[in-house]
């Protein structure tokens, strides 16, 4: 295993033929830079990947530096494949990830390929190099609490008690995203480096591995309706049913650990870390059993205090598909986050939208907050974000930003952002990208589309037709996802990233490819029966082609 440790330039010294490959470079080795595990070039999401193998990643950095205008580089799940002269209209990188044939997407056959070196999962964001860190994720998470709030409490968390595990990657912002939202965060995490990690870039207050003092903390904040954010060492399967056991009912509970792999992901209860990885070498299918075993605990727990009264959502880990393959059958009675909280704002194509400063200067970045506090203060999501962000968020890896803006106000936002980088007013470029968890660019029958009015929940031709879009409207990265390990078969997602380098060309660009990638969003929710989504694009001249929708 390699020792390498990979930092994103930083400044103005170009190592690629312009600043659109170069971005694209720095977004890789951000990426990289803010995985969880890096030296294996592991992410997040326990197996989420950003390139096939070190000998992969060299040839795409040395690909990246001599790509020209009018070339197009081809990905293959983390390997570069070869250059194509295209135009310059053209994006400069296409790739595909993790995608299986239907019948033959399974974690079986996903395993089997992985083993053989011949694919990769690439989460939503790894391996088409959008991953920002935690911090990428945290709106999300704090709009999905704050939602919460406003329908079960409210409108506040003061005074609530969430329940949860999993501190990873994503996971790692549920404590920050509690706290901003007024609550208490009891976060459960077996792996004592991820508490740390969390602790050192200031998204959980306190750690304990003491059950006893745990729930001492929790009941002064409580009392104090003081926000809190407290991570305990220990297995969930366990944890969660002795604190059960005690009496004790969360106002809410959720779960982000990594139960959508069960060979690398969750962790079993009671089982010692050299026994993992002898399973894990010698007897996947053991260790897949007692995952499954602890699933079905960890499950019935949140089941219980679900008919206790808490209010329980499953933040898209599968974990109910892997708790029913576990004979726990009423596991789907626990709504996804997504249908129940989120998909408002996907009507509205509103979704997680980031940016990056190329430069490395934490400056660009707060330029470009006054901006969307001076142009989109009257959009509340946003601005209300942009204030907390400032407060609480700490930048990991080059200076980033995520707004949940929507269609229209994000492409007057990089119209804008572009216009700032030809002024020199910026120090150098920004990168738009979002996340596939958006209104266009992904199929998840359990997550984003789970229950769809009109029932098309497993199409997958929307995310499909997002990334055609994208590559015709001109986006700089351009990627087709699907799922792998036990996510295998699960999902189909398109990301894309658009570089705003201050030229005309990226005016065009920007403008072309965050409009349509918004647009195709809504007008999918629009065809699927949702009015708010038909109004969105009457309002915003869609040009829509169904009659329905145009009212
Ligand atoms: P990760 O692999 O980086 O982290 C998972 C964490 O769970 C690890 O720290 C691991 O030690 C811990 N863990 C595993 N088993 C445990 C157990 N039994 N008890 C306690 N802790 C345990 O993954 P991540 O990037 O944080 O993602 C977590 C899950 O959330 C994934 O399944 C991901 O797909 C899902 N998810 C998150 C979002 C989001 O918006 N945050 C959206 C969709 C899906």
């Amino acid at each position: 295993m390699s020792a390498r440790i990979i930092r994103a330039a930083r400044g103005p010294v170009l190592r690629c033929r312009g600043w659109r490959q170069e971005s694209l470079l720095r977004m890789l080795e951000n990426t990289v830079e803010n995985g969880e595990r890096p030296e294996e070039l592991i992410v997040y999401g326990a197996l989420a990947k950003a390139a096939r193998d070190w000998p992969s990643f060299d040839r795409i950095v040395a690909a990246l530096t001599a790509l020209e205008e009018g070339e197009t580089l081809i990905v293959q799940s983390g390997k570069p494949i070869g250059i194509f002269r295209t135009h310059h209209r053209a994006p400069l990188v296409l790739m595909a990830t993790s995608n299986l044939v239907g019948r033959w997407a399974t974690g079986e056959h996903f395993w089997e390929l992985e083993r053989r070196g011949l694919i990769i999962w690439g989460g939503y964001t790894a391996a088409d190099w959008q991953y920002i860190g935690s911090q990428g994720i945290v709106q999300g998470t704090y709009q999905t609490f704050a939602t919460v709030a406003t329908e079960h409490f409210g409108g506040t968390l003061h005074g609530r008690l969430v329940v949860t595990a999993g501190l990873g990657g994503m996971g790692g912002a549920q404590p920050l995203a509690i706290r901003m939202a007024g609550g208490v965060g009891l976060c459960v995490e077996v792996d004592a480096a991820r508490i740390r990690r969390r602790r050192d870039t200031g998204y959980l207050e306190r750690d304990t591995r003491s059950l006893d003092e745990a729930l001492t903390w929790v009941r002064d904040a409580l009392a104090r309706r003081e926000p809190a954010s407290i991570g305990l060492l220990g297995n969930a399967a366990e944890v969660l049913p002795e604190i059960a056991r005690r009496g004790v009912i969360p106002d809410v509970v959720t779960d982000q650990t990594s139960a959508h792999d069960l060979r690398v992901g969750y962790v079993p209860a009671g089982m010692p870390a050299d026994e993992i990885a002898r399973l894990r070498e010698r007897d996947p299918g053991a260790l897949v059993a007692a995952a499954r075993a602890s699933i079905a605990e960890h499950v019935r727990t949140i089941l219980h205090w679900q008919s206790e009264g808490a209010v329980a959502f499953e933040y898209g880990n599968n974990i109910r598909a892997e708790a029913v393959s576990a004979g726990v059958d009423e596991a789907f009675k626990i709504p996804v986050f997504t249908e129940r909280y989120i998909r408002p704002l996907f009507c509205q194509g509103i979704g997680p939208f980031r940016w990056v400063a190329i430069s490395g200067d934490p400056d660009d970045i707060r330029q470009v907050d006054d901006l969307v506090l001076r142009e989109f203060g009257d959009h509340a999501i946003a601005a209300n974000w942009i204030r907390l962000a400032r407060a609480h968020v700490q930048f990991q890896g080059l200076p980033a930003r995520i707004a949940w803006l929507g269609h229209g106000a994000r492409t007057r936002l990089a119209l804008l952002v572009n216009a700032s980088v030809a002024s020199g007013a910026l120090r150098g470029p920004i990168a738009f990208t979002r996340d596939h968890l958006d209104a266009g660019g992904v199929a998840q029958p359990y997550r984003e589309t789970e229950a769809m009015p009109d029932g098309s929940d497993a199409i997958a031709d929307w995310p499909l037709l997002d990334a055609l879009l994208n590559c015709a409207s001109g986006a700089d990265l351009v990627a087709i996802h699907g799922g792998g390990g036990g996510y295998a078969g699960y999902y189909q997602s398109a990301g894309v990233t658009v570089v705003a380098d201050g030229t005309e060309a990226a005016a065009a660009r920007l403008d072309a490819t965050l409009t349509g990638d918004t647009g195709i969003g809504v007008l999918r929710y629009a065809d699927a029966g949702y009015e708010e989504a038909a109004r969105t694009a009457r309002a915003s001249g869609l040009r829509s082609l169904q009659p329905e929708v145009n009212g």
